[in-house]
């Protein structure tokens, strides 16, 4: 079953489901219960960029 990750533009909420593809994507997020779900397509591995360099491997 693909993972699809998800995130809330209300409260910038990311979380990742696991979801065939026929069901219907999320659009309430689960965590302030407002419908600004939106579905974030990656083609690398969830990632959190930002704030702060954890980035500690200098080999390329
Ligand atoms: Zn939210």
């Amino acid at each position: 079953m693909p993972t699809y990750h998800y995130r809330c533009k209300n409260c910038n909420y990311d979380f990742t489901e696991q979801q065939s593809f026929s069901d219907a994507p999320i659009t309430v997020c689960p965590q302030c219960g407002e419908e600004q779900v939106h579905k974030v397509y990656s083609a690398v591995p969830i990632e959190f960029k930002g704030s702060g360099f954890y980035r500690t491997d200098k080999s390329k």
